[in-house]
């Protein structure tokens, strides 16, 4: 096992201190870097300190859950680029594939989407089907070794630059909506894939409408069975829950940040008072999140990423509406850093599931609560009403 030491002297030989002066970026809001990011991954990926849970084969450490911890933890010290567009790769389909995915795929797809050389976006929603992501409308129809793709999907993030799409078909509509789902990865540049970008309230354009109409998909590139698309993507949602509840999604921590500009000028008690408020919730978001990991062990994160996801979301609103408060109306008329945060906040209550549908799964899965009627859960998703 390597301790701290040795993590930090290693970490030390590649990468630069942090400085907590620069300005913070979360989930890629208000840029378009691929290149930084890209650097990073690769200064990092022969030690494998971007993945360390990984099995060596594939570029990671066999990392058991505490020293990942401690990779983490240190690796904060450490400048570190807003890994935003790589983090669909590395959260959420690189573990999904190394539960789900034959091993000719995973030796295929993880080394690229480790040193950050391919990007992944996930094709799941659709204009009919958010929550309800079960319910997906988008079709797959077999053509020999060939699938040929027909449909909408929506708030596609970082499909512009995506090399490769995670995306969610109907293969069976006969059958009841859970059990007539295919997982496949999607050549993005593939002829019938058809991307355009949306522009979001903080200014991004970083999520499109993907329209896939006749797209060809090999069937070498389907993860999982035929009709097992449901388990693919309770993998791949719980992994998101995860990585979009944990720090670690852009460059220092917004609550750190909040405490330096505090420092900066001279507050009155009741905003000092909100900021201390802020910087406990981040603590105990902090602790409550490792705590869960390290319950969790091992494998896929349980039900209580839906926690970490809720109390991540609501830290980062209050950070953002706390340093506005402090700056003022200048803060909401600059185009600087805490009002694109401010703008990009609330997204975090919609994507990756909304805070509602993470209540029901805390009622449901760690509260024990009865579960939400269900009236379509066995009927044929071609009877159901669309
Ligand atoms: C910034 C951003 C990035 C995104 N990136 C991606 C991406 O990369 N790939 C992708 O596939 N999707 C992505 N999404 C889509 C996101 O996952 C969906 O927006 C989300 O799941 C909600 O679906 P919906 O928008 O269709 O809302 P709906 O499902 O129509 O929900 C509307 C409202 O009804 C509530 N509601 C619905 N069902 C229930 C229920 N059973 N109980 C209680 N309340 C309920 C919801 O909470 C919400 O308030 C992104 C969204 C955002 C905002």
């Amino acid at each position: 096992m390597t301790t701290v030491d040795e993590t930090r002297a290693a970490l030390a030989a590649l990468l630069r201190p942090r400085d907590a002066r620069e300005p913070v970026t979360v989930l890629g809001a208000g840029r378009d870097d691929l290149d930084a990011g890209r650097a990073y991954l690769v200064a990092l990926a022969d030690g494998g300190w971007a993945v360390p849970t990984w099995p060596l084969e594939y570029g990671g450490r066999d990392a058991n859950p505490e020293e990942a911890a401690v990779v983490a933890r240190e690796l904060a010290r450490f400048e570190q680029p807003d890994l935003y567009p790589f983090l669909v790769g590395i959260g959420v389909v690189g573990p999904t594939l190394l539960t789900c995915a034959s091993k000719e795929q995973q030796s295929r797809w993880l080394p690229a989407i480790r040193s950050g050389a391919e990007i992944w976006c996930q094709l799941f929603s659709e204009p009919g089907a958010g929550s309800d992501l079960a319910g997906l409308a988008t079709r797959a129809e077999r053509d020999g070794d060939i699938w040929r793709v027909t449909g909408q999907k929506v708030w596609s993030s970082r499909a512009h630059y995506a090399k490769w799409g995670f995306l969610l078909a109907r293969t069976d509509p006969t059958v009841p909506k859970h059990s007539g789902i295919t997982a496949f990865a999607i050549d993005m540049q593939a002829p019938g894939v058809d991307i355009r970008p949306l522009r979001q309230m903080n200014g991004d354009a970083h999520f499109s409408e993907v329209f896939l109409e006749d797209a060809a998909v090999s069937d070498s590139d389907r993860i999982g069975d035929v009709g097992a698309g449901w388990n693919v993507t309770r993998t791949a949602l719980a992994n998101e829950r995860g990585a979009v509840g944990a720090a670690g999604t852009g460059m220092g921590s917004p609550a750190e940040r909040l405490l330096e500009l505090c420092r900066d000028r001279a507050v009155d008690p009741v905003a000092r008072d909100r900021v201390t408020s802020v910087h406990v919730m981040s603590e105990v978001n902090r602790l409550t999140t490792r705590r869960a990991r390290d319950a969790a062990k091992a494998g896929t994160p349980g039900p209580e990423g839906s926690g970490a996801k809720l109390r991540g979301g609501e830290l980062f609103k209050e950070t953002a509406r706390t340093a506005l408060g402090l700056l003022g109306a200048a803060g909401s008329l600059d185009e600087g850093e805490w009002s694109t945060l401010f703008l990009t906040a609330p997204s975090i209550s919609i994507r990756g599931g909304t805070d509602e549908i993470q209540r029901n799964i805390v009622g449901e899965r760690v509260l024990g609560l009865p579960v939400e009627p269900r009236t379509d859960a066995d009927r044929p998703w071609n009877e159901l009403p669309h």
